[in-house]
């Protein structure tokens, strides 16, 4: 099992644009699967193809267990890419694509058999050798290249969005496929996506991206509760950050006075910020709740959304349950202390790429 470490690494292409990653350090632990998680053009890829090694960085160091291996060619890093679409050479059977690594370095008919069998009873595709790509699903293909690219037993895999051109429901059962196989092999992985929920369904730690910085570097679940920047909290869906000043655990904003848990923070500007399914609505006022007008409710299935107004803040709230209350009464809105967490402000972002 390999340790993959990245130090510092930092990658332009275009002169006048901003880098595409910058000063980014990041360890993914032998055996892990580290999801990136970002927007489109937040610098995902860039970063798997320095680990691929089809790309080389500007500044840092990539090492796998301890030793750099910026000088050693892409076809020997031992790390394998895998793409939204699978690739597969089409004149092939499935079997030849499975063994095409194989063959380039020279193994016995033999063990291209045994192994290509090994592969497809891993990704639960048992007896197809003889097929060709045209004959298979999207999902099916996937798990072809999944198959294709561990035949070659690499050290890091690395995937690119691999699910992002499958319906729903086969994008679910891949995920848990790559899941389980990942680890029953044990193999060190970065996952690429966009997918909030994949990364955290699917990842031992997140790595958020944003416009080439690394803006976090969490498990999923402390991601989730407690996204450190605003900017962060943004990006995993919290919409309610409020800024006011801290002082003997009470936070002055424009809306009123929030009790917080200030937990050793200086006192003077800070902000907080609450998920929205963390909020609530209710008739009267009680303890940390703040006025508000409901200005429309969503019906989604699952939940309900509240758009509302608080001062000339405009809140977003998620509830299992309908807010039933005369149009005309008042409403607030309550925030428990509890699932009050302070965000920092972001670095200075970079300046917008130009179109
Ligand atoms: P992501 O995978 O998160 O969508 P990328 O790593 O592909 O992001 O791209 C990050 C930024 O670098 C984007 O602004 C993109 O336009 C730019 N970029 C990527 N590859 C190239 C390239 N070969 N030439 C010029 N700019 C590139
Ligand atoms: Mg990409």
């Amino acid at each position: 099992m390999t340790r993959i470490a990245l130090t510092g690494i930092t990658r332009s292409y275009l002169r006048r644009a901003p880098p595409a990653l910058a000063h980014v350090s990041l360890a993914v632990e032998p055996g892990t699967l580290l999801a990136l998680l970002g927007a489109s053009g937040s610098g995902k890829s860039t970063l798997l193809k320095l680990v691929a090694g089809v790309e080389a960085p500007d500044q840092g160091d990539i090492a796998f267990d301890g030793r750099s291996v910026l000088p050693v060619p892409a076809h020997r890093r031992r790390a394998v890419l895998v793409f939204q679409n699978a690739y597969l050479f089409p004149f092939l059977s499935v079997a030849e694509n499975i063994a095409f690594g194989l063959r380039v370095q020279g193994a016995s008919r033999a063990t291209m058999q045994a192994e290509v069998r090994r592969m497809l009873d891993l990704v639960e595709l048992p007896g197809i050798e003889r097929k060709r790509p045209a004959q298979l699903s999207g999902g099916e293909q996937q798990r072809v290249a999944l198959a294709r690219a561990l035949a070659i037993r690499p050290r890091v895999l690395l995937l690119d969005e691999p699910f992002s051109s499958l319906d729903s429901a086969v994008r679910h059962t891949l995920q848990e496929a790559v899941r389980r196989i990942q680890r029953e092999l044990g193999i060190t992985t970065l996952l690429v996506t966009h997918d909030r929920g994949e990364a955290l369904a699917m990842a031992d730690r997140v790595a958020l991206l944003d416009r080439g910085a690394l803006l976090a570097h969490e498990t999923p679940q402390r991601l989730f509760a407690r996204p450190p920047t605003r900017r962060a909290a943004h990006l995993m869906g919290v919409t309610t950050c409020l800024r006011g000043e801290l002082a003997g655990g009470q936070l002055r904003t424009s809306l009123g006075v929030l009790a917080v848990d200030a937990d050793g923070a200086p006192a003077g500007l800070a902000t907080y910020a609450i998920r929205p399914e963390h909020m609530r609505l209710a008739c009267a006022p009680e303890p940390n709740a703040l006025p508000v007008r409901v200005l429309a409710e969503t019906f989604r299935g699952e939940r309900y959304e509240y758009l509302l107004q608080a001062g000339d803040e405009t809140l977003r709230v998620h509830a299992f349950q309908p807010f039933t209350a005369p149009a005309d009464a008042p409403a607030y809105v309550v925030l428990p202390t509890e699932h009050l967490f302070p965000v920092c402000d972001d670095a200075v972002a970079p300046p917008a790429r130009p179109a």
